[in-house]
């Protein structure tokens, strides 16, 4: 499922979860999803929506105000808060209660770049596995090179002109109800059973 509101001009409002809060399980438990959602991203809009009322922010989207207070020391709360609220945005969006796989172009470009769908999946897992502390595991375009990244805290990528294809979160938030410390285990489960391939095609075949 392709969700046009990640990309470009995003409300500052939660969009709904794109699927039932069981339809992970066992990857993602109903419990993990519903405090990940109704919790940890709600509060990233409701903190974000304070912080800018009453500014010339608070009109524009979340795409906007992540451009504009990028790497300001003095925005770094506002910076968090609306790249936070995108992310998640994207990681929703990036996942899928059934497996999928890679369709079109981006097939085409995963069997250029990375060899086969298992090498670019073990890249993901240990991406997200080796990023230290809170962040994010991404498939990204660099150019119409694909590559593996990771990103710290509410790091984004399309800042540093790299556009994102689909995402993981591996803040513990998002796992450790069910797993605990086994991040890896959490990884291999969604990357290999859950990742939504059409969206990640889309946002591949937009540009
Ligand atoms: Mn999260």
């Amino acid at each position: 499922m392709t969700n046009a509101t990640t990309h470009g001009a995003s409300p500052l409002e939660q969009p709904p979860l794109p699927f039932a809060r069981d339809a992970l399980a066992p990857a993602i438990s109903a419990d993990t999803i519903g405090v990940h959602y109704d919790k940890h991203h709600k509060g990233y809009f409701d903190t974000l929506v304070k912080l800018v009322a009453g500014s010339p922010l608070a009109g524009q989207t979340l795409e906007q105000i992540i451009r504009a207070t990028t790497d300001d020391p003095a925005q770094v709360k506002i910076f968090n808060n609306a790249a936070q609220a995108w992310n998640h945005n994207f990681y929703w969006a990036s996942l899928s209660p059934k497996a999928l796989t890679p369709g079109g172009a981006l097939a085409a470009a995963i069997a250029r770049d990375f060899g086969d769908l298992a090498a670019v999946q073990a890249a993901l897992i240990k991406a997200g596995t080796e990023q230290f502390g809170s962040g994010w595991a991404w498939l990204v375009a660099d150019g119409d090179t694909l590559k593996v990244v990771a990103t710290h805290d509410a790091g984004v990528r399309f800042t540093s002109g790299q556009r994102p294809l689909l995402t993981v979160d591996v803040w513990e938030h998002a796992y450790y109800l069910d797993v605990q410390n086994r991040r890896a285990d959490y990884l291999k489960a969604v990357v290999e059973g859950h990742l939504n391939w059409d969206f990640a095609a889309a946002n591949f075949a937009a540009d």
